[in-house]
């Protein structure tokens, strides 16, 4: 066996009860998992604080200085022990709240310690709560390195004696034992061409770097490694998928294609429309299984590159489907694309989880027996009692509101599986869309169609509601509508009813019928009626829709020229973006206006800011990743893949690309590994722990 894997116990200065902890605690279960444990700060072991200088900040410090004495004190919160520590220029209260009977055991007067803790100042007093203590004879016999590495530890560990100090040394330790067990990850040629480290130096140099270009180097290794083998997973994973898992070959576009495309689309396409559909046309031409993002900012135009596509699928003698999040979404999908249908004999139909037991019946029937082209539908779908004839391709419009479990049910409704395009509005960063959805082959549409007014965007206090007001009724006088939106936010689901409830009653008031009509479309409405009241906003029968999120998505009213967020500083960057793609659908100059009070958090700030002063959904994307991290942003925290030990997807991504290329590169000269050179890869691969919620989340 790799002496890497061994159990941590059987490290010396381990032990059944540290082992325990360090599991439990920092998930570190063997050699490899403490030596892989980087430190994520340093701090500079050269310096040293006299207690005449202290820095005037709770920062972290380092002292030299002996123990004059000791005392107990008896307070509210209970007893605890302080220490007077000086040096010849002053001295400083070191307080233990707990443990300190362990503590005072070992500690001796009047003998010199090097101690490190964070500075508390409290009335103009410095103290050191828990400090790290060693006795100066045994630093100087340590780790001779000009940088002390911090690691993340946790309070708990360090209540149990597991200091800095310790994990240090046991770090050290097996460093030093076992430096030859070390094996190299990545191809010599590699080391060369990127002048990077060999593993084992790199090990040593990110935690005891001597200097700081040593930190450096040993930096951009590990993090190259990190992305490489990222990459490495990803990209093999889409070769296995394009070698092994046979696709229909949908050889022809044919008549049906043809006409529609001479005859009835009501527009000419952007050229990243066709780029896309020509994307999409020579993979399900390939014969391998197709399985595409296609990515598009709100309004690019997506619908009808899946009506292209599908169009390609029936012309080839096949079925496809439409999923869609929202019942309301769907019911525009379905609008939309039946009215552009209806001088073709493409039959499409729609399925909900509100159609009628009747309907449902007969689409089952035309599903079965062909009947049926394309089915526009919510998940309903996935059911069991849905069996297509013939479905050669699934189209899954905004994705991220998905279950994967439900796509992946779309596997098992044929033998083959059918192409798969997913379609999502939520502009993703490169470096994100690169590691999440690395495998997928990708299509980008990076243009609006043609005429578009940019979106003005203002920034407005409650407290100037009125004047917002007075620029709805203008608006309104001028034939348009308006969207109010606000917040709805699971936890306080009932306070956000109340605010809505409370916001549609003041808005009725300033906007009094008949004069003026309101729609309200929320959460809580039935099916029925929240379809009653969209319809009479998008037929022009009311002037202003009051609704919680659920139009986030999809809905497209031309004629709706203002979107009023309320409480916009508790929306998240890509649900206003998302919102603002409501407007600016039509011909006139549309308007969003972001509401919020005074008091805005320091991203709510920033938030605020980046959507009044851009439209770029990449940019603001890039915005979303820097404040909230990749974790937040794909909602993926739980699934592994974007833990990142040392690499960072934002501060790294020069890296980042770097890794994505050298891999394909790789992978293209030794698609299977197996020269020499490449055997130390597929060692590390096959030694990896693949944590199947990874690829889970990835198809
Ligand atoms: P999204 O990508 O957000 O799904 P849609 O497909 O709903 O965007 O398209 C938004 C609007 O733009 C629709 O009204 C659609 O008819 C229109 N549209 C799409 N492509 C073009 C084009 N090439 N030229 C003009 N209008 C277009
Ligand atoms: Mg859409």
């Amino acid at each position: 066996m790799n002496v890497m894997q061994t159990a941590i116990e059987y490290l010396k200065g381990v032990g059944p009860e540290r082992a325990r902890l360090l599991k439990t605690e920092l998930q570190i279960h063997s050699y490899q998992d403490l030596v892989h444990f980087f430190p994520n700060r340093y701090l500079d072991r050269t310096q040293f604080h006299s207690l005449s200088n202290l820095p005037q900040n709770n920062s972290e410090i380092q002292l030299i200085g002996v123990i004059t004495s000791i005392e107990y004190v008896e307070q509210k919160h209970g007893k605890r022990m302080i220490a007077t520590f000086s040096d010849e220029t002053g001295s400083i209260e070191l307080v233990w709240f707990r443990g300190y009977k362990w503590i005072r055991e070992s500690l001796k007067l009047n003998t010199l310690y090097v101690i490190f803790g964070r500075l508390n100042w409290f009335k103009g007093r410095a103290s050191m709560p828990h400090p790290e203590m060693e006795l100066k004879e045994n630093y100087e016999q340590g780790v001779k390195a000009a940088f002390y590495p911090i690691y993340p530890t946790t309070e708990k560990l360090t209540q149990k004696g597991i200091s800095q100090r310790v994990i240090q040394k046991l770090v050290a330790s097996l460093l030093q034992e076992h430096a030859e067990s070390f094996a190299e990850t990545l191809p010599d040629y590699l080391l060369h061409h990127f002048k990077f480290y060999s593993k084992k130096e790199a090990l040593w140099h990110i935690h005891f770097p001597t200097t700081q270009h040593e930190l450096s180097r040993a930096q951009q290794r590990l993090k190259f490694e990190e992305f490489f083998f990222l990459q490495v997973q990803l990209l093999l994973k889409n070769q296995q998928r394009k070698q092994k898992i046979k696709g229909y070959t949908f050889k022809m576009v044919g008549p049906i294609f043809h006409e529609f495309y001479e005859n009835h689309l009501p527009f000419l396409l952007t050229n990243s429309q066709k780029k896309v559909i020509k994307e999409i046309r020579n993979d399900m031409g390939s014969g391998k299984q197709m399985n595409r993002l296609l990515q598009g900012d709100v309004g690019s135009g997506k619908t009808i590159v899946a009506l292209f596509a599908s169009l390609i699928a029936i012309d080839n003698q096949f079925q496809s489907c439409i999923v869609a999040p929202t019942e309301i979404l769907v019911q525009q999908h379905y609008q939309t694309l039946s009215e552009l249908l209806s001088k073709s004999e493409v039959s499409c139909e729609m399925l909900t989880g509100s159609t009628s037991k009747k309907d449902r019946v007969s689409i089952h029937e035309g599903l079965q027996n062909g009947t049926i082209h394309l089915l526009v539908g919510t998940h309903a779908i996935f059911e069991e009692t849905v069996q297509f004839k013939n479905l050669g391709l699934a189209i899954i419009d905004e994705q991220h509101r998905f279950g994967v479990a439900q796509r992946a049910k779309l596997w098992h409704k044929n033998d083959i599986p059918p192409h798969i395009l997913v379609m999502t509005a939520t502009p993703i960063p490169r470096t994100l869309a690169m590691s999440i959805y690395g495998d997928l082959d990708y299509s980008l549409i990076n243009e609006l169609p043609p005429g578009r007014k940019p979106v003005k965007t203002l920034h407005r206090f409650d407290k100037n509601r009125l004047q917002v007001f007075a620029f709805i009724k203008d608006q309104i006088d001028l034939g348009r509508q308006i969207y109010i939106v606000y917040p709805l936010i699971q936890e306080s689901e009932k306070l956000d009813y109340k605010d809505l409830m409370d916001g549609y009653e003041s808005i009725s008031r300033s906007f009094p019928s008949p004069k003026y009509q309101i729609s309200i479309v929320h959460g809580q409405m039935k099916a029925d009626d929240k379809a009653y009241e969209m319809g009479r906003f998008v037929r022009g029968e009311t002037n202003i829709m009051v609704a919680t999120t659920v139009i986030e998505v999809g809905v497209n009213v031309p004629n709706a020229s203002v979107m009023i967020v309320e409480s916009a500083e508790r929306f998240g960057l890509s649900q206003l973006h998302q919102l603002r793609g409501r407007v600016g659908r039509g011909a006139d100059q549309s308007y969003c206006i972001l509401m919020s009070s005074h008091a805005l958090s320091d991203d709510g700030k920033v938030r605020l800011e980046t959507m009044v002063k851009t439209n770029d959904g990449f940019e603001i994307a890039e915005v979303d990743l820097r404040l909230r991290g990749p974790g937040n942003v794909m909602g993926t925290q739980q699934s592994g893949i974007l833990q990142l030990k040392i690499a960072d997807l934002v501060k790294d991504a020069t890296l980042l690309k770097a890794a994505r290329d050298t891999v394909k590169q790789l992978l293209k000269n030794d698609p299977e590994l197996v020269s020499a050179h490449h055997q130390c890869v597929k060692r590390t691969l096959s030694s990896m722990r693949i944590d199947s919620n990874i690829w889970n989340f990835i198809s």
